[in-house]
């Protein structure tokens, strides 16, 4: 088969053998300012988020079995019809109105997709959208383009409310419940250090328990969100869901000042946590404090950039 046009971040590339490679990056949110509880339980937020070079791989390639099958080999991945890979291509087939499959590979008429892990999985940085999203292009790509980029949009929303965002590929700022999504050009290049704790996290337990009277990013964000919009990490790196995360899992705290002490411009959890990440606008001071991190047993740390 032959690659068509690239769209998702990272690209794709095919191989003579038919597999259909894509890389399927992490996001952080640099801000997370929750500003609304909605009557049917989902919240209004406003947040700055970034793709970062830390992916997972997926491979889309020809099944002799009938329908999708996931190869995913994380104890916490699911590998049926809940994995949010599955849960895209099967949507994705219903509303082109064909059964899955992989076009043109023969009497193989399945489509496999395996995914390598490499994003922490609960952490808060969105590894199961990102995949969901990466899953829904290329196959929007592989069939010629069949749906608008606002169709595939509004289809990821159905799937989760990051998804959106990972089909739109730049830092942006999302309103809404993420699905609102305003370019952000001005966002400078940063190196990241992402500290991850063993425990994940709760999405939906976070917001549960979150407290709308006691978030503190609106003051914070003021001057940006109502003055000049220009992201500065020293005024700007809040997160609301930082109180209700930290209170249950302290460590989060212990992260934060270590990398603050390790030369850090400033860091803060990303989403609902417990993934920390490190600002550094020198990358040699972020290797050195990987080195040191990387020494705890406890913790899984990587090294990114973001990506534009
Ligand atoms: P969210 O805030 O959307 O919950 P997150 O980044 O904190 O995102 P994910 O890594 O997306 O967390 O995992 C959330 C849940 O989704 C996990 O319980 C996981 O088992 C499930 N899940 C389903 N499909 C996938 C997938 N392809 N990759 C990762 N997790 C998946």
């Amino acid at each position: 088969m032959a690659a068509k046009k690239s769209l998702f971040s990272g690209g794709w590339t095919t191989e003579q053998d038919q597999n259909l490679r894509i890389k399927s990056p992490a996001k952080i949110n640099l801000f997370l300012h929750v500003t609304a509880k909605r009557s049917d339980g989902y919240h209004d937020l406003l947040s700055l988020m970034c793709c970062i070079s830390l992916y997972d791989n997926i491979t889309l390639s020809p099944s002799s079995c009938q329908g999708i099958e996931i190869c995913c080999m994380h104890a916490s991945v699911p590998e049926n019809h809940t994995n949010l890979a599955y849960r895209a291509a099967a949507l994705f087939f219903r509303e082109l109105g064909c059964d899955p499959a992989f076009p043109e590979s023969g009497e193989k008429n399945g489509l496999r997709i395996k995914i390598e892990k490499n994003i922490p999985v609960a952490a808060g940085l969105g590894g199961g959208s990102s995949n969901a999203a990466a899953v829904l292009s290329a196959l929007n790509s592989v069939y010629d383009h069949p749906f608008s980029m606002a169709t595939l949009s509004n289809m990821g929303l159905s799937l989760g409310a990051d998804v959106p965002f990972f089909l739109f590929g730049k830092p942006a700022i999302a309103a809404g419940i993420g699905e609102k999504l305003t370019d952000y050009a001005k966002l400078r290049h940063f190196t990241l250090m992402l500290v991850c704790p063993e425990f994940s996290v709760s999405t939906a337990a976070v917001y549960k328990k979150l407290n709308l009277r006691l978030t503190k990013c609106e003051k914070k964000l003021k001057k940006f969100l109502f003055g000049e919009p220009v992201f500065d990490v020293r005024q700007h790196l809040c997160n609301d869901l930082e109180l209700v995360t930290t209170v249950l899992h302290p460590e989060i705290l212990q992260i934060k000042q270590k990398l603050m002490d390790l030369n850090a411009n400033g860091a803060l959890m990303s989403g609902s946590g417990p993934a920390v990440f490190g600002v550094f606008t020198e990358s040699d001071k972020a290797r050195f404090a990987y080195d040191v991190l990387a020494e705890n047993d406890n913790w899984r740390v990587f090294i990114a950039e973001t990506l534009f």
